[in-house]
């Protein structure tokens, strides 16, 4: 579908004749995410420069009754930001600048599409830290990582995007600007649109800029990765360190992820025996003190025969090192064009779960390779099944598709979520029902009819409007 040349003139008055962009080439960089399911198709990408000019495309797509889709860093693992029937593309990039740093707030305000790790860097000048951290952070944008709620490595201590989110500036579907929060800590007036947007895929509007609180940075970090026998042990080792300290992250990965990275990251194994599993984890070393509780607890999970082999890091390389082993996986993994799962249930119910999850996963998926990873601290595992190279992309999804309804049933019976952090967009709209009840179902419809009337934002993903 193509977007008519009055409306392809009316956006250059817009955002200014070079930013508008037609050409296939641009279509394939900003009309898909990480996902390697869909073909994109939009009709025009562009890329504007302030609220303003963000307010103006909304207006536009209203009178013209055209869609909209947000586009952040693309580093999207669920089709959010994929545009498939001739949209209007709305890529940030060009709105990626310090609005205002205020030190006794200890927050930042930044244009939506500042680049996550760019953020991090300017808390960094300031001596001050933001947490929220993955893989994706070089190239994801702090609007989508507030549209998606991303979660990452330091979840356990530091909590999701949400928690960081202080205020937010938006142009709703109608084409309001909402001024959400204002940067308060306190701030009890009635309902707080700022957490609804938090999450919500671009399907109620576009975040144009942000209001982030800023930590104190984290003393020396340490990291000890383990070599643990079992899934059930995984769990029995996360509650003996963190009964026993405090962890900034506790993550996981079996052995065919590891030897993958291995060789592609051309970093070293950990130790030299195998394990089936890994566990990562990661503490501030405060004190001698700290590091000799936590050799403590590495020998009781070695007595308690859960653990076999484990290295902690002795510096700053060889903890990155480290690191390296789970965070490259999905970067690693992407050659094989896994189809994901991203899951979780309560901690407490993650051995019983994991058990089911196992099993049929094995019966399911006899002939195709699993590797598993997560952030398993939070009771977020990620399902990864590798494309065998004789199947087509269209026959590989059709068979994961299948089962994942199965593994999606499951999560519905445990209560859990079948979006644990990479949003729901295209790829698990399907399966929002096991996770969410036809009342919420319903609320959802309703509220993006309310802050987007005429369906233009980022339609067919998430949810359609009432
Ligand atoms: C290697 C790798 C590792 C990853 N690890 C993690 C992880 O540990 N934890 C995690 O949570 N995620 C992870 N992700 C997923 C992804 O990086 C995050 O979801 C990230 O927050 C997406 O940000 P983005 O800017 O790339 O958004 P995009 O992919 O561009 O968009 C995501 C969604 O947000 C919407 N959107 C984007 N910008 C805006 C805006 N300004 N206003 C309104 N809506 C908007 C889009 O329409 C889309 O629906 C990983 C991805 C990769 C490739």
């Amino acid at each position: 579908m193509t977007v008519a040349p009055p409306v392809i003139e009316k956006l250059r008055e817009i955002v200014g004749e070079q930013r508008v962009l037609t050409d296939e080439v641009s279509f394939q960089q900003y009309g898909v995410d990480r996902t390697t399911i869909w073909q994109p198709a939009p009709g025009v990408v562009v890329l504007p420069e302030t609220t303003e000019q963000v307010q103006a495309l909304v207006q536009l797509a209203n009178a013209e009754k055209l869609a909209l889709v947000p586009s952040g860093g693309r580093t999207g693992l669920s089709g959010g930001a994929v545009a498939l029937n001739g949209e209007i593309v709305v890529a940030l990039d060009r709105m990626n600048k310090v609005v205002d740093f205020n030190a006794v707030d200890r927050s930042v305000t930044v244009q939506a599409g500042m680049i996550t790790q760019q953020l991090q860097e300017f808390a960094e000048q300031q001596g001050l830290f933001y947490p929220v951290d993955f893989a994706s952070a070089g190239s994801s944008q702090i609007g989508g990582n507030i549209a998606t709620n991303a979660g990452g490595i330091k979840v356990i201590r530091y909590g999701m995007t949400r928690d960081w989110v202080l205020g937010l500036k938006v142009v709703d579907g109608n084409g309001n600007i909402l001024e959400l929060n204002h940067g308060l800590v306190k701030n009890n007036t009635g309902l707080d649109f700022r957490h609804l947007f938090i999450g919500s895929e671009g399907v109620l509007g576009i975040i144009t800029e942000a209001t982030i609180g800023l930590a104190k940075p984290p003393k020396e970090l340490c990291v000890l990765v383990l070599g643990v026998v079992d899934f059930p042990s995984i769990i029995e080792v996360l509650k003996t360190f963190n009964d026993g300290m405090e962890l900034t992250a506790f993550e996981f990965f079996t052995h065919n992820g590891m030897v993958r990275v291995v060789d592609h990251s051309q970093v070293p194994v950990p130790f030299e025996s195998e394990a089936p599993f890994y566990a990562l984890l990661e503490f501030e070393q405060t004190s001698e003190a700290e590091l000799e509780r936590a050799m403590e607890l590495f020998e009781t999970c070695v007595m308690e025969g859960w653990v076999e082999d484990g290295v902690i890091s002795q510096s700053l390389s060889q903890a990155e090192n480290l690191w390296k082993l789970r965070e490259d996986m999905s970067e690693t993994l992407s050659r094989w064009k896994p189809y994901k799962n991203d899951i979780s249930v309560n901690i407490s119910r993650m051995p019983e779960f994991l058990a089911k999850v196992e099993t049929l996963a094995a019966e399911q998926y006899p002939d195709f390779e699993v590797v598993w990873y997560g952030h398993i601290g939070d009771g977020n595992l990620h399902l990864n099944i590798l494309k065998p190279d004789e199947l087509s992309i269209e026959q590989f999804t059709e068979r994961c598709s299948g089962v994942s309804k199965q593994i999606a049933a499951l999560v519905g019976e445990f209560r859990g979520s079948v979006s644990a952090e990479h949003g729901v967009g295209l790829l698990k709209k399907d399966y929002l029902g096991y996770s969410r009840s036809p009342e919420e179902l319903l609320l959802m419809q309703q509220v993006k009819k309310a802050f987007d009337p005429n369906g233009i934002m980022n339609p067919g993903k998430v949810v359609d409007a009432a």
